[in-house]
């Protein structure tokens, strides 16, 4: 499904002497290549606050503490995501409000969003899956003229960038008031463990971020609100910082695997018969974190199984919407129907995704296509 070590030996030397010299000034806790790679991400979101922490999904934790949400607020989810995005909502006591998403983006649905506001809604995390934006101006708007925060889940799409009907573009995860990333090893920017950073354009919220992922406190052994210890590892920074240089290549790597795979997939199967391609938003780029197409007919697990076969691995992402979930079933509010979430997770399958992808590898991908869909 991926290929890192591939990617990793085009920048061995690099990367090797970025974390020799951690391990040489044994700075392994808030070195300096922790400052260095936050002033040069932040550099790339657009000039932005960078608060890097432990992963993505204590990335959203922190965000829904720093905004001070109550036991009982409702946030706004959809419900086909990777289970991070609701998880922290649960594990705070807020209730998770579960609404449908497109079909055609996976993205979360703006009606169904809007059509889900209590007087208990507080926040929307509206998940960039897969790779592109969702639709954020309608989001941004609907935010604003009921006084909810946004907190973007950009673990999937860093590096896409969403375009205004004005014309002004911004980076997936600096729209909102909070926007959050993993560094996981498989992310579109990932280090070689784990790592996680957030976004915001708030100098006050910036600050208060800082402070609940440091323990609660500003000046040392004084801690002025219940925080956390959430911290990237030098090592994962200096890795970071290495591989931040190349990511618009490796998006750019992304976008032209994933347009190899479609056009090929449309003159294997041009009316749709089997395979549907992932189509692209015109408001957003796709960074194509996943290749995820769905299979008509209920022929999605003859197919995985049939490439397996073949030597061609392949993932469902994600196999189970969230209001499936046991662990959500008893805290979750469910709301208007949630059928195409449930859709795609009978559905959707990913292909093999990475910047090391070549012609040969994809032709060896898309002949198990072909001759799946030629015995039908
Ligand atoms: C990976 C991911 C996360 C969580 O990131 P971790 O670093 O694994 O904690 C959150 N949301 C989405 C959509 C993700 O894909």
């Amino acid at each position: 499904m991926v290929d890192l070590h591939g990617q990793y030996l085009k920048i061995k030397d690099e990367i090797d002497s970025g974390i020799r010299s951690v391990i040489d000034s044994c700075a392994f806790i808030n070195g300096p290549q922790v400052k260095d790679f936050t002033a040069h991400l932040s550099e790339y979101m657009g000039g932005c606050h960078v608060i890097t922490c432990a992963n993505g999904t204590d990335a959203l934790q922190i965000a829904l503490m720093a905004l001070g949400l109550k036991p009982g607020d409702e946030v706004i989810v959809p419900a086909f995501t990777y289970v991070a995005s609701a998880e922290v909502i649960g594990l705070l006591q807020l209730t998770p409000v579960m609404v449908d998403v497109d079909y055609d983006t996976f993205n979360i649905s703006v009606e169904a969003m809007k059509k889900s506001l209590t007087t208990k809604t507080k926040a929307i995390i509206p998940v960039h899956l897969f790779g592109q934006s969702c639709n954020m101006a309608p989001i941004l708007e609907f935010a604003k003229e009921h006084g909810l925060y946004v907190i973007e889940d950009n673990a999937q799409a860093i590096g896409s960038e969403y375009t205004f009907s004005d014309g002004r573009k911004a980076k997936t995860g600096t729209m909102g008031t909070i926007g959050c990333t993993s560094f996981f090893p498989s992310k579109n920017l990932g280090c070689y463990g784990d790592g996680g950073a957030l976004f915001t354009n708030d100098d006050s919220l910036a600050e208060c971020i800082r402070m609940i992922a440091n323990h609660g406190q500003k000046v040392k052994y004084h801690h002025s609100v219940i925080g956390c210890n959430s911290r990237l590892d030098t090592i994962q920074a200096a890795v970071l910082d290495v591989k931040l240089k190349h990511l618009d290549e490796y998006c750019t790597a992304r976008h032209t695997a994933a347009q190899y795979y479609t056009h090929a997939i449309k003159q294997i199967d041009p009316v749709e018969r089997l395979f549907v391609t992932p189509v692209e938003a015109s408001y957003s780029t796709h960074v194509y974190h996943q290749y995820t197409l769905k299979i008509k007919g209920g022929h999605r697990d003859a197919l995985k199984a049939y490439l397996a076969d073949n030597g061609v691995p392949s993932m469902i992402y994600y196999p189970l919407p969230l209001q499936e979930q046991d662990a959500f079933k008893p805290i979750t509010r469910a709301s208007g129907s949630l059928d195409v979430a449930k859709e795609c997770a009978d559905s959707v399958l990913s292909l093999p995704m990475h910047t090391e992808l070549t012609h040969d590898v994809q032709n060896m991908i898309l002949n198990s296509l072909e001759s799946f869909i030629n015995a039908l």
